[in-house]
């Protein structure tokens, strides 16, 4: 994949500098985990083991059923080791923000964190920030770095990279599908990456509790701003109607984006105690934008938030922070 090295990333030969100096690692993902978080930490983390480091693998979510697959999915834990070294370097993968970490992770001095990214608005938390935003995965970053370290890249390895890419380009569907992600994948088969089982894992094989949930929020869906604009809802009561649970929710908001007409799909998340929103462009609408400015981020045209207030209160903030990015009824 082409590099692009903005003034804050620092460069490759940096990084791999300090992968090689270290001895130990905690690789850590990001609370509601996705494929990216996971698949990118697991493959630097195995890459890192095969040259004789010491890696433990830390995130506080439970692995969600459709990412227990992955080749040492087994090992992750809510747990750091007693005996962890002092200078064990902290990884955090696919977070534009260390507090996406959750709060069970003791915070760890800066001088031990890597920041490895490709989220617009990275706050650079880390004593090295390795951040592409032009990248369409974390998985493919964390490819430079093995490229870098030059370490075989195995079936198992190559699964987890291809797992990043296939989960962040929605099935090499969306724009960030660049010529050089679909020869990365091609290249990733042929090392043995398992297409097959991502694709069966991740987006088929839906539990039934599932699609009667996705009937719910298409039943619930309303449109706002002359139809650019479709939301729905889920909450407590919607996901025990269904026999459903949150995991079972990933991916639904792309449904609502995929309506004719609509530029920005909403789909309002209330269960667990907490208003959760995932945000969704067409690509005229930066939504990024819009959830950076209720203390949520994410892309362009792909981005999220945890909204402090009731649910009504989050459909109305949500739509006035989308008015402000252009969202607005014909003329
Ligand atoms: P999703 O809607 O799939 O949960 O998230 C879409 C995108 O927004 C992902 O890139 C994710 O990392 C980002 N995102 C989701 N929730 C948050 C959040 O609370 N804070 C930040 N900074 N990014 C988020
Ligand atoms: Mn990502």
């Amino acid at each position: 994949m082409s590099e692009e090295r903005p003034g804050h990333s620092a460069t490759t030969a940096d990084v791999v500098a300090e992968l090689r100096r270290r001895a130990a690692f905690v690789m850590v993902s990001h609370v509601k985990p996705d494929g990216d978080t996971l698949g990118a930490g697991l493959a630097l983390g195995l890459a890192l083991e095969r040259i004789g480091k010491r890696v433990c693998y830390f995130q506080q979510d439970p692995v969600p059923r459709t990412l227990r697959f992955l080749p040492g999915a087994a090992r992750v834990s809510r747990e750091l080791p007693k005996d962890l070294p002092a200078d064990a370097l902290f990884v955090f993968c696919d977070m534009s923000d260390p507090a996406r970490a959750g709060s069970f992770l003791p915070a760890p001095a800066r001088e031990n964190v890597l920041d490895i990214d490709h989220h617009l608005g990275n706050t650079l938390f880390g004593a090295l920030n390795y951040v592409l935003p032009a990248e369409c995965s974390t998985g493919t970053c964390v490819m430079h770095l093995l490229r870098g370290l030059n370490v075989e890249i195995d079936a198992e390895i190559a699964t987890c990279v291809l797992t990043t890419i296939m989960t962040d380009t929605g099935g090499l569907m969306h724009s960030n599908t660049s010529p050089e992600a679909l020869e990365l994948a091609a290249a990733l088969m042929r090392r043995g990456a398992d297409k097959e089982r991502i694709t069966r894992e991740i987006f088929g094989n839906k539990r039934v509790a599932a699609t009667r949930l996705l009937g719910r929020v298409v039943g619930a869906m309303q449109f706002g701003h002359d139809g650019r604009y479709c939301w729905s809802c889920v909450d407590d009561a919607t996901l025990a109607a269904c026999d459903a649970d949150g995991e079972d929710t990933e991916d639904m908001v792309n449904v609502l984006l995929g309506q004719e007409g609509v530029e920005v799909a909403a789909l309002f998340k209330a269960y667990d105690g907490e208003v959760r929103v995932s945000l969704r462009s067409a690509g005229r609408v930066n939504v990024q934008a819009a959830a950076a400015s209720l203390g949520g981020g994410g892309h362009f045209r792909a981005a999220g938030m945890e909204y402090a207030g009731a649910l009504h209160e989050a459909v109305a903030a949500v739509d006035a922070a989308l008015v402000a990015q252009g969202l607005s009824s014909r003329a």
